[in-house]
């Protein structure tokens, strides 16, 4: 069977060996008689699991010995207040950057919980380019700095990494982790949720460094306790066993394509090819400067909104599946995470080319 290439902004395509081998382990896992979704989370066939997931991560990202990793639930929607639950740290205040709707989203349930210094934001910008460091205005006595390193709906993204001192940086990397090498000691904490670049809806993935733990609100639940959390290995509560399983075959997917570095040859290859297609045209319209466009959502528009459904259903008969773009900006997405092929988006090219030559 020929799959159509599915262009989904999240949840989103997965590598097709991995789900052919999660097909294959669905009645009996490794000759235990048992699917992975009936184990005891506690029980030594998914404790095998959900360590080699682990290991597995850790290996990937250089994640050094002094952070925790958390495999935990709630989405990065709830990581935006338990980030602030956690990190606060007796201190009354931090510092946000705002690129898109996915900071601005951080910003208002942060707010929920202290005093927000929006310390620099695109908006002068209509959202089409990162403020540059140099007109950050930055707290010394923030409890942290927080960043979506790459904005989904509009296909905005850091080619860089922030410098901020003492004062520990966080990031929202939901939509870009694992595309490329990330130095991690660089961060006091990273969170995502998992449909992207991960596996399936349902895991959140927190990356905190060891010296930030300990300082939660009293009233932090339990099972959004970092701390608590860490010393349960994720398993305060009934984890999201069957995610972290499928998360964990991505993980041994992408070592053995060559890990991140291998990724981010390919992703930076698949997003030339389209956005070399956009820039030779003058028909597709794009919003993003250059240096700052996403490699993971390419969002484009067409010159009349008239012809959008033409070219959504031309597209969907051509295999090319998911293309409109997010209800807040209409026009067009792409999104090009690491289990969609170059093939899908030289796919994609050849269909936008016809259809510059028969309606532009
Ligand atoms: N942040 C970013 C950058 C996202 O792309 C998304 C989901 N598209 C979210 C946050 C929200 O994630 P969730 O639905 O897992 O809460």
């Amino acid at each position: 069977m020929t799959r159509p290439f599915n262009f989904s902004p999240g949840p989103a395509v997965l590598p097709e060996p991995v789900l052919r081998q999660a097909a294959a382990e669905m009645l009996d896992w490794h000759g235990t008689g048992m699917s992975v979704t009936e184990m005891s989370h506690r029980g030594k066939e998914f404790m095998s699991i959900y360590h080699a997931a682990q290991a597995s991560l850790r290996e990937l990202l250089a994640i050094p010995d002094d952070y925790k990793l958390l495999f935990l639930q709630g989405g990065a929607i709830g990581q935006n207040a338990i980030v602030p639950m956690n990190l606060l740290r007796g201190k009354d205040r931090a510092d946000y950057v705002n690129t898109g709707d996915w900071s601005k989203r951080s910003i208002a349930e942060a707010e929920h919980f202290c005093k927000v210094n929006v310390a620099a934001s695109a908006e002068g910008s209509g959202f089409t380019a990162i403020p540059p460091q140099s007109e950050w205005r930055l707290d010394p006595g923030a409890a942290y700095v927080h960043i979506c390193s790459n904005e989904t709906i509009i296909g905005l993204e850091y080619h860089w990494t922030p410098d901020t001192g003492a004062v520990p940086l966080v990031a929202d990397m939901s939509s870009d982790i694992l595309s490329r090498p990330i130095d991690v000691s660089r961060y006091g904490l990273i969170y995502a949720g998992a449909q992207k670049n991960i596996g399936p809806a349902g895991l959140t993935l927190v990356i905190v460094r060891d010296d930030l733990l300990g300082g939660a609100l009293p009233t932090t639940p339990s099972a959004f306790n970092y701390q608590v959390q860490a010393a349960n290995d994720s398993m305060i509560n009934t984890p999201p066993t069957f995610a972290i399983y499928l998360a964990g075959l991505v993980f041994d997917w992408i070592r053995e394509q060559g890990g991140l570095a291998a990724m981010a040859e390919r992703n930076r290859a698949k997003a030339a090819l389209l956005y070399g297609c956009l820039d030779r045209s003058a028909f597709y319209r794009k919003r993003v400067v250059a240096a700052d466009r996403s490699l993971m959502n390419v969002c484009f528009h067409l010159p009349d909104p008239a012809l959008d459904a033409a070219f959504l259903e031309g597209a969907r008969a051509a295999g090319l599946l998911n293309l409109k773009g997010h209800r807040i900006v209409g026009g067009f997405r792409a999104s090009i995470y690491n289990a969609m092929p170059i093939d899908g988006v030289r796919a994609l090219v050849r269909y936008m080319q016809a259809f510059e030559k028969r309606c532009g």
